[in-house]
C-alpha cells in the first residue's frame, strides 16, 4: 500500500464499501456532485463500487472493463440514498432506484458505454 497517491478511505452505503474519490455519503464524488448523482456502479474487472469511471481509473491499478450485455441481471448499480442495490436491466429502463425510487442523472445515459456493452 506504499508508492500510491493518497485516495481517501471507501465509504460505506448501505452494506457496500464505495471505493475512489467519493465526496458525501451518498456517492457524490470528486467529478460528479449534484443533487441527482446520487448512484455508484460495480466494475466487473475488480468487483469494486465507485462513483465513476473516473473514480475507477483514479484509484485502481487496471483499466475498467464494461458489463457484457449478457450480465443484464446482475446487481450492478448502487443508490446513494437509500443503499439498495438494481439490476443494470431495471436502471437502463427507468434510471431510478428499485428501492426508494430516487430518479438518477438523466445524464448518465451518455456514458453507459463506459460501463455496459
Ligand atoms: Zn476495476
Ligand atoms: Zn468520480
Ligand atoms: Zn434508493
Amino acid at each position: 500500500m506504499t508508492g500510491r497517491r493518497a485516495i481517501p478511505a471507501p465509504i460505506r452505503v448501505g452494506e457496500h464499501l464505495v471505493h475512489g474519490l467519493p465526496v458525501d455519503a451518498q456517492t457524490r464524488c470528486v467529478h460528479w456532485a449534484t443533487e441527482l448523482d446520487v448512484l455508484a456502479i460495480l466494475f466487473p474487472c475488480c468487483d469494486r463500487w465507485y462513483p465513476c469511471h473516473d473514480c475507477h481509473a483514479a484509484d485502481a491499478d487496471h483499466e475498467a472493463a464494461t458489463w457484457p450485455a449478457s450480465d443484464g441481471a446482475r446487481e450492478a448499480l448502487l443508490c446513494g440514498v437509500c443503499g439498495s442495490t438494481s439490476t443494470i436491466d431495471a436502471y437502463r429502463a427507468t434510471s431510478r432506484c428499485g428501492g426508494c425510487g430516487r430518479a438518477f442523472n438523466p445524464s448518465c445515459a451518455r456514458h453507459h458505454h463506459l460501463y455496459f456493452d
